[in-house]
């Protein structure tokens, strides 16, 4: 604080008739031991002088000459940052599995660490599959589309802190499958695929994944994201996204996100999420869904969860729409009113 250091026995004799200034401490420097019956001149950022441990703000006080007169009661030790009144000598200041973000960056240089230990950004190695699939700025011909979770699945991995190995698109074919999951393994930490993992005998990603490595898990009771496939290719792990836009956006958030923090030696893999209030009616079937929100503010300001009209894994606007996504547990009634739990995605570009 701005302002005269100065002992707390002198308080009332610097109401009275004022106390001298001895000494003048700006930031950066330190004074020396304050004598009985004296103030020093002190600035914000500035060590307090042995002999004192009262900081009284310059705003309170009068000049007289080369006395300072307090105009106000100030309490004992006011205005004065205790050494360790953060961080005591010893203590532990970030945990292993922290990810570090701005505070984080800002709590290790204040204790003057120049150097932290982190671990390596994984390798994620991605390859779509699809005759269909054209990339943007082609033109299209008839019975194609764009590729659009190529860079979708980029920009989520990157915002994941992973270095993105992309392999391109892929045709619907079993020894090319084959042969660029290899070659994906042999360059990566994690291989991530979209599309071909469904049920047609054009999807080719699990008889290949069971060509050379291990197929561990497939199809997950959920909507959108049911054809989810989870293996190895030697020590690689693998995930293999559904191919429609906002089932690969939702099993990415859900499973490859927590699964790439864990690859990260993250501690805290769970998507975050709140309970809000349900603004529309819902019939879940037999599986799991995540349907796509818009949070308003009911008439309390409390949050409400809207859905976005259209549902449909197709329909990638429902995402850029959306807010984050209300969990309805399977064969469940949800009613405008009740409550409900949000996954914002916000939490999760993290
Ligand atoms: P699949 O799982 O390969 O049967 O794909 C399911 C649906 O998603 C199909 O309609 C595909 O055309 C579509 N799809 C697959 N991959 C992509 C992609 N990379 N970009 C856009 N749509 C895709
Ligand atoms: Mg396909």
């Amino acid at each position: 604080m701005d302002g005269y250091a100065l002992h707390s026995r002198d308080l009332e004799r610097a109401q009275s008739e004022g106390l001298p200034i001895a000494q003048r401490i700006p930031a950066g420097s330190t004074g020396s031991e304050l004598q009985p019956g004296t103030a020093a001149r002190i600035f914000t950022g500035a060590p307090m002088p042995n002999g004192a441990d009262t900081v009284v703000m310059q705003e309170f006080c009068r000049l007289e000459g080369e006395r300072v007169i307090l105009e106000q009661t100030v309490a004992t030790g006011a205005n004065i940052r205790p050494r360790g009144n953060d961080i005591k000598r010893g203590s532990t200041v970030l945990e292993a599995g922290t990810l570090l973000q701005a505070a984080h960056l800002g709590l290790a240089a204040s204790v003057g660490l120049g150097e932290v230990a982190v671990y390596r950004r994984p390798g994620v190695a991605i390859f779509s599959t699809g005759d269909e699939l054209v990339e943007p700025g082609q033109p299209l011909a008839p019975g194609q589309i764009y590729n659009s979770n190529r860079y979708q699945l980029s920009a989520l991995l990157e915002a994941q802190g992973c270095e993105v190995i992309d392999l391109g698109s892929i045709a619907d074919d079993f020894d090319t499958t084959r042969r660029t999951l290899l070659a994906a393994a042999e360059r990566a930490d994690l291989v991530v695929t979209t599309g071909g993992v469904s049920v047609g005998e054009e999807d080719h990603i699990k008889t290949a994944l069971q060509a050379v490595g291990e197929l561990n898990l497939w199809r997950i009771r959920m909507k959108p994201g049911k054809p989810l496939a989870f293996g190895r290719i030697g020590a690689v792990p693998f995930i293999g996204l559904p191919g429609n836009p906002v089932s690969t956006y939702v099993t990415f958030l859900l499973f490859a996100r927590p699964f790439i923090q864990h690859l990260q030696g993250r501690t805290q893999t769970t998507p975050a999420s709140w309970p809000v209030q349900a603004g529309f009616d819902y019939q879940s079937k037999q599986r799991r869904e995540y349907v796509r929100v818009h949070l308003n503010h009911g008439p309390d300001g409390a949050p409400v969860a809207e859905t976005y009209p259209r549902q449909g894994s197709d329909v990638l606007s429902s995402v850029v729409w959306a807010d984050g996504l209300v969990e309805i547990p399977e064969a469940t009634r949800i009613s405008s009113g009740d409550t409900v739990r949000f996954l914002p995605f916000s939490e999760w570009a993290r």
